[in-house]
């Protein structure tokens, strides 16, 4: 198994892009590599809902987990705290993106 965190390769060649060309090319239906010239797909919603399902998961079992042992923390403090892990998390998401042959 691949590990799930990972810049996306060309499927042909195994070029790696960098890190702000996957950013902007993230929406791109196909796109050439710079490396063999040949089209492939670009597959992100996979990726993206898993890293979302993954990271809901990882903030239940923090914030159910600071609510009940720590004594006057506040709403807004978490939220804010929920907020900016989301924020971070957005980060990630070229990782997450996956190049695929054209058939
Ligand atoms: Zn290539």
């Amino acid at each position: 198994m691949k590990f799930f965190l990972r810049l996306p390769t060309c499927p042909y060649c195994g070029a790696v892009k960098r890190y702000n060309d996957v950013k902007s090319t993230t929406h791109d239906k196909v796109i050439k590599c710079h490396h063999c010239k040949k089209k492939y797909r670009v597959s992100y919603i996979k990726g993206h809902a898993a890293l979302i399902l993954i990271e809901c998961v990882i903030l239940i079992v923090i914030n159910v987990f600071l609510l009940k042992q720590t004594r006057g923390i506040n709403i807004p403090l978490l939220a804010g705290f929920n907020a900016v892990i989301i924020l971070l998390s957005t980060l990630l998401f070229p990782f997450t993106v996956r190049y695929k042959k054209i058939k």
